[in-house]
């Protein structure tokens, strides 16, 4: 490294690691010309794209920092007032205004749940402000809370998050959470609110609600310590376009528009945005949500019926986690024949794991196809 970085670059900045993206885990192998055209099934992206029209008549002047087009459709699909929407670059922006509004550095923390979502942690270790780790639990399947989902696995610790010191001034919810699928107990993420209600914000990143069908945005209303993260990366098929939303009271949204760049977003994004929100927009998306739905259960009992293959957590996202022995070997054969799927071994809980994003009809059968070759070589190979 050279002597003037080692010098001066800022403390907390010298050790950081860029953030290792489904994107630049395999850009490499997409740059190869190999007639085989490769299955994106690693990033939780929608498997299909839609048409757009730009309007270039204005692109000589900077675009509005919060376009109303998007924040009035937003609001209407998500069923809050205008104030109480913010538009940014992506949900993943959502997360760092947060933090660099709310957190003082070297002095806050936030508490993130692990095995979660990582841009909470990443965020925070930029803005040099601590994180503090409670790992989600199991609980028996007759506990208290049943309404018909999976509540027992990957559940909130609510007596240790609300045991923290008053440095927490954000605790991160994914719900649906990434990778594991569940959803938190709807009474524990509550029981959070109330006790922070003084202290910190409680952000419930709802990222994949479009396909769990659990929104938390009645709360707002009711507590002024609630936000919501949103994106169009997922569900709306919109992740190269980078638009998310925070949902939370007027005057935390007012807060985050002084830390919020003067043009967050691009004239084409917002444009392309307001249309994926028309009401042709929304049924489209809704249309492909379904579709993903239809296909999932299946695909997720078909891989169980292979090998030694577990499905770890739910199924309330639009991806599939499971556990193998041959992860490695699963993965890179995978690879070699141009389908990526997510390695998620690396966090708490997770060891073995292996996340899959759910694909369209066409997509999924390769995947099947290769996995269950993939398992009938081991098996010969064993004998
Ligand atoms: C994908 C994802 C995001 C990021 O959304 P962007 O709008 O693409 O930045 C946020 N949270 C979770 C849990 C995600 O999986």
């Amino acid at each position: 490294m050279l002597n003037f970085l080692k010098k001066n670059v800022a403390k907390h900045v010298l050790n950081l690691v860029p953030y290792a993206s489904a994107r630049r885990l395999f850009a490499a192998s997409e740059q190869d010309n190999n007639a085989q055209t490769p299955i994106w099934l690693n990033a939780n992206e929608a498997p299909k794209a839609h048409d757009f029209t730009l309007d270039t008549s204005l692109y000589n002047r900077y675009p509005d920092c919060q376009p109303d087009a998007v924040i009035t459709a937003y609001a209407e699909y998500a069923g809050v007032a205008k104030n109480q929407v913010l538009v940014s670059r992506g949900a993943d922006e959502g997360i760092e205004l947060l933090i660099r509004a709310f957190c003082n550095p070297e002095q806050d923390s936030i508490l993130i749940c692990p095995p979660t979502y990582g841009m909470y942690a990443i965020s925070a270790n930029t803005c040099n402000v601590e994180v503090k780790n409670v790992p989600l639990i199991h609980r028996n399947e007759d506990s208290e809370n049943t309404e018909n989902r999976d509540f027992g696995s990957f559940q909130l610790d609510v007596p240790k998050i609300v045991a923290q010191d008053d440095s927490v001034k954000l605790v991160f919810i994914c719900a649906p959470n990434n990778p594991t699928g569940t959803l938190p107990a709807t009474a524990d993420i509550e029981a959070i609110i109330n006790h922070y209600a003084d202290q910190a914000l409680v952000v419930i990143d709802e990222a994949y609600i479009e396909f769990a069908d659990a929104t938390h945005t009645a709360w707002l209303d009711r507590y002024s310590n609630v936000v919501i993260l949103r994106t169009l990366s997922k569900a709306f098929a919109l992740a190269g376009l980078r638009c998310g939303f925070t949902l939370a009271h007027p005057e935390v949204i007012t807060t985050l528009l002084k830390v919020i760049a003067p043009y967050p977003l691009s004239a084409p994004v917002a444009d392309v945005a307001a249309q994926a929100l028309s009401i042709a927009g929304l049924a489209r998306m809704r249309a492909q949500v379904s579709e993903i739905i239809a296909e999932q259960t299946p695909l997720a009992q078909s891989i169980t019926q292979l090998g030694d293959i577990e499905l770890v957590g739910a199924q309330y996202g639009n991806f599939i986690l499971f556990r193998t022995s041959h992860k490695d070997a699963l993965m890179q054969y995978l690879v070699d024949h141009k389908v990526f799927i997510r390695d998620q071994s690396k966090q708490i809980q997770l060891a073995n794991c292996l996340r899959i994003s759910t694909g369209d009809a066409a997509q999924n059968a390769r995947l099947l196809a290769l996995m269950t070759q993939f398992y009938n070589l081991q098996e010969t190979t064993a004998l």
